[in-house]
């Protein structure tokens, strides 16, 4: 067995009671101990005067005891106050819980210690600050750079970074590298067992940049290879059908109430010379929530529809589907067009009569979700297929939908805001069209992040917004299996609010768990007006469009990713209205009031996207594993698309020679393999 794999329990002083503290972090074995990159640095700022101890940071200081007072105890509670100075000043050192320490302290010794200022009774102190022995403190001064790890209650940075390097000392020359010398040299990489090494123990930033560069190189040379081994494009296909026909699209353009954008009308066009032409047509259209890509798709459908084709168009949630299918219908109301609809909640007396008036060709569009494309559904002469929030659906659903015509014409529509180089090469069979401007009028959302204390008054302003016949969402999390913060459940929180609104407010509650039939008709009932406050979890996050709504609250909104958080966002803000989104929270961590501030700054997918990952690190990815974007540790998608395109380069060239040495294709294709069994669901 190779060191590397052995469990981090062969290490000094994890026993079987700390391993478990340690597989919280997902550390088991050597390996994984290694590869525990930290998540930030902090500069080392050597010895500090008492005079400048800082609120917000830990600083080193060298003092002198001046007293120790007696130590006073409260039931569970000891407090022993020290009294310290230096050459700028005295401060009182406060320890709770351990008396013990008294025995080893004396006036006039002198001591290290490392700690952060607080404010207790109007006076500064320091409060349990570390002890560094001169030995400690000589290793840390040698040492800028200082780095932080994500950490459990019972596992310290200190000792962390203690054990990493024990892993280190253990495994010792069993860090091999598998990538030849000569691609090192060309790429200007350092070897791999020094990469891990500087990245948690670098002397300055140009070895933490070198030690980042190798390692980002290698997480994206590995997703290169996975997605090499796991596609395979093939060119452009001839189709069997002829779209020539565009006069129900430009009927239907013409009867629109607004100008299409700028962007809407370029990818309108973009489509149109790929559905007229002889090969199939294979389009990705990207653009933020509320940018109006149902309009394009609508057109498309009718290219296919006024040459004598079917449609399938295809939408990740029941509600949704719903949504379409309505639109569809009130847009078509003076055409001759035949629009059905099949989910899950339709009844199987009309799934059946829906499934043959398809076979016959008696049904132009349908709308649908995945579940329901069963084997026996057959459509009469598929030539097109668009499917709305992509991102929800696995690769395999989308394929199923694609075999049911012969080299049909497909439109996948997304929101989610990858680069464009990345996006290029992730669906790279695939041509990409971008719908980046926002419709003419639109007012950016106004938002605000705050505490529960505000929801009275965020209530009052709800009234406000419903006496202009406005409508509002409020979202709450959803519990999961391990939750021990208290969450509210919708029913509950309906409840809750009912007497804070007069009698004649509707509110209604809606959750995944209702019946499908009782879900649409609450999102009709929305949709029509009916109802002025939904309560609900994040079952409303994609697609919906009610334009009357204005303002979307979300309680304990540290709970979601930022990028569900700009979904849900975009929920709102749909029309020429001005439109809030208010996030609550009472977390104190800075962490989740840094990520909710993102969100009181910017309207834009793209940014909001690449801020969440620079403050995330590795840990959950709530928002992008939907995404279909595996996770990477250190590489920013954003901020490392060159080191990207020279992965891409030598994974190619990798897979297509072997001229490097044995062992080391070896090794690589090792890793492949373990990269590739971790990776959940490839959603591309
Ligand atoms: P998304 O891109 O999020 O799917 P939708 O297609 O649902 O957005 O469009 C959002 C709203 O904007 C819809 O109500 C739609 O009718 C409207 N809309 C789309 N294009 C325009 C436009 N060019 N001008 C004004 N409103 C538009
Ligand atoms: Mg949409």
């Amino acid at each position: 067995m190779s060191k590397m794999t052995e469990p981090i329990t062969s290490l000094k002083g994890i026993g079987p009671k700390s391993k478990l503290y340690y597989e919280k972090l997902g550390i088991t074995t050597m390996f994984d101990i290694i590869n525990y990159y930290p998540k930030k640095y902090e500069q080392n700022r050597g010895v500090s005067n008492l005079c400048d101890a800082s609120l917000d940071e830990k600083l080193i200081f060298c003092v002198v005891i001046d007293s120790i007072q007696k130590i006073i105890r409260l039931k569970k509670l000891s407090i022993l106050n020290v009294i310290v100075s230096d050459d700028s000043a005295q401060m009182k050192l406060v320890f709770y819980n351990q008396p013990y320490l008294k025995q080893s302290l004396y006036v006039g010794k002198k001591i290290n210690i490392r700690g952060k200022a607080m404010k207790k009774g109007g006076q500064v102190v320091i409060v349990s600050p570390e002890f560094l022995s001169d030995k400690d403190l000589e290793i840390i001064l040698n040492k800028p750079l200082v780095p932080i790890y994500k950490l459990s209650k019972k596992i310290s940075n200190k000792k962390l970074i203690e054990k990493i390097k024990l892993a280190f000392d253990y495994v010792g020359d069993e860090i091999l590298d598998y990538l030849p010398k000569e691609l090192k040299n060309q790429c200007d990489l350092i070897d791999y067992e020094d990469a891990l090494k500087k990245v948690h123990f670098p002397s300055d930033y140009d070895e933490l940049e070198e030690a980042r560069k190798r390692l980002i190189f290698d997480e994206f040379l590995f997703f290169m290879m996975a997605l090499a081994k796991i596609k395979n494009s093939s060119g452009k296909k001839r189709k069997k059908f002829v779209i020539n026909d565009d006069s129900l699209a430009n009927k239907f353009l013409h009867s629109l109430p607004f100008e299409l954008t700028n962007s809407q009308k370029t990818v309108i066009s973009d489509i149109k010379k790929d559905m007229f032409s002889p090969f199939s047509m294979n389009r990705l259209i990207q653009g933020d929530v509320g940018s109006g890509k149902t309009i394009i798709a609508t057109v498309a459908a009718l290219y296919a529809v006024s040459s004598g084709y079917q449609v399938a168009f295809m939408a990740p949630t029941e509600v949704l589907a719903n949504q379409h299918y309505k639109s569809l219908k009130k847009a078509f109301k003076d055409f001759d067009i035949s629009v059905a609809m099949l989910t899950g909640s339709v009844k199987n007396s009309e799934k059946l009569d829906v499934k043959s008036r398809l076979k016959k060709g008696d049904i132009d569009i349908l709308v649908a979700t995945h579940a329901v494309i069963t084997d026996d559904t057959k459509f009469h002469n598929l030539s097109l297929v668009i499917t709305d929030e992509q991102h929800r659906f696995g690769v395999n659903q989308r394929k199923a939908l694609v075999d049911k015509g012969d080299n049909v014409d497909v439109i996948v529509m997304s929101a989610t805001p990858i680069p464009r180089t990345l996006a290029l090469i992730l669906y790279s069979d695939m041509d990409l069209s971008v719908n980046s401007d926002m419709p003419n009028g639109r007012k950016p959302i106004k938002t605000y992040f705050v505490n529960t204390s505000y929801r009275d008054r965020i209530y009052d302003f709800i009234a406000g917004e419903l006496k202009k016949g406005n409508q509002c969402y409020i979202v709450c999390a959803k519990a999961t299996l391990d939750d021990e913060s208290e969450l509210i459940d919708v029913d509950s929180y309906k409840n809750m609010i009912r007497d804070k609104f007069s009698d004649d407010v509707v509110i209604q509650s809606l959750h995944g768990q209702m019946k499908n039939k009782d879900k649409n008709d609450i999102m009709n009932d929305f949709v029509n007006g009916k109802i002025h406050i939904l309560v609900s979890t994040t079952v409303i996050e994609v697609g919906i469009d009610v334009k009357d709504a204005t303002c979307i609250i979300i309680e304990n909104a540290e709970r979601f990713g930022l990028s569900a958080l700009h979904q849900l966002r975009g929920r709102v803000g749909r029309n020429d209205k001005q439109s809030y989104c208010i996030l609550i929270s009472d977390s104190d961590s800075d962490e989740t009031k840094e990520r909710l501030s993102i969100m009181t700054k910017t309207n834009d997918g793209f940014e909001v996207a690449n801020k969440d990952l620079h403050l995330r690190g590795h840990g959950d990815l709530l928002g992008f594993r939907q995404s279909g974007i595996p996770t990477f540790k250190l590489a920013n998608i954003y901020d490392d698309i060159d080191l990207l395109n020279l992965a891409k380069k030598v994974a190619n060239r990798l897979i297509l020679s072997e001229k490097i040495g044995k062992i080391e294709y070896n090794l690589l294709c090792n890793r492949l393999d373990v990269y590739l069994s971790n990776l959940e669901e490839f959603i591309l």
